[in-house]
């Protein structure tokens, strides 16, 4: 099995912290699929039985200036063309403006979207409930696991999810 997935989310949420955590120091062979150019590699995981391709999607983050509608278009085909998408999000911090952005333009992407829900290691595991359904209002997503980046915890459970969708 192998395929792409992109990891969205606003700053400071984990997109390092969780690809740090999953690619370790591996260095790994890019497989022979077709791949986009408006997304940048970000790392591969390789197992035995899966190979999978993170990449960052230029354009999906709220933007400090005007975006220009091209670049909106281009980064929303460019999550068309993955099997997954990640929405990262950090559990610490309220629901803000930067998610909401960031969920808006999920709606128009076709891909399956997991809501990955980072930093639970900063909340009680009872206050995690409320802030998923905060999410699901918003938007229905295809998978939602709590993740800890950080600690690592739950992140084989996440690519397990993962590999479902490739
Ligand atoms: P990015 O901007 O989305 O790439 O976020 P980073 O990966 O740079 O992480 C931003 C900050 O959050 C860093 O100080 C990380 O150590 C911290 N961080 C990331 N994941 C976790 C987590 O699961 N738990 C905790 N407590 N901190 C985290
Ligand atoms: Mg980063």
């Amino acid at each position: 099995k192998s395929g792409f997935v992109a990891i969205v989310g606003r700053p400071n949420v984990g997109k390092s912290t969780l690809m740090n955590q999953v690619i370790g120091q591996k260095i790994a062979i890019m497989s022979d699929k077709p791949q986009t150019t408006r997304n940048k590699i970000h790392g591969v995981y390789t197992t035995e039985d899966a190979q999978i391709v993170f990449l960052d999607t230029p354009g999906i983050h709220k933007p400090n200036s005007k975006l220009g509608d091209y670049m909106v278009k281009s980064a929303q085909s460019a999550l068309d063309e993955v099997d997954a998408v990640l929405f990262l999000t950090d559990v610490s911090e309220e629901l803000g403006g930067g998610d909401r952005y960031i969920i808006e333009q999920l709606k128009k992407v076709d891909t399956p979207v997991f809501l990955v829900l980072n930093k639970i290691d900063k909340v009680h595991p009872e206050e995690l409930l409320p802030i998923i359904e905060k999410y699901a209002r918003l938007h229905s997503f295809t998978e939602v696991v709590p993740v800890s980046a950080l600690l690592g915890n739950n992140v084989t459970t996440l690519l397990d999810q993962i590999a479902k969708y490739l």
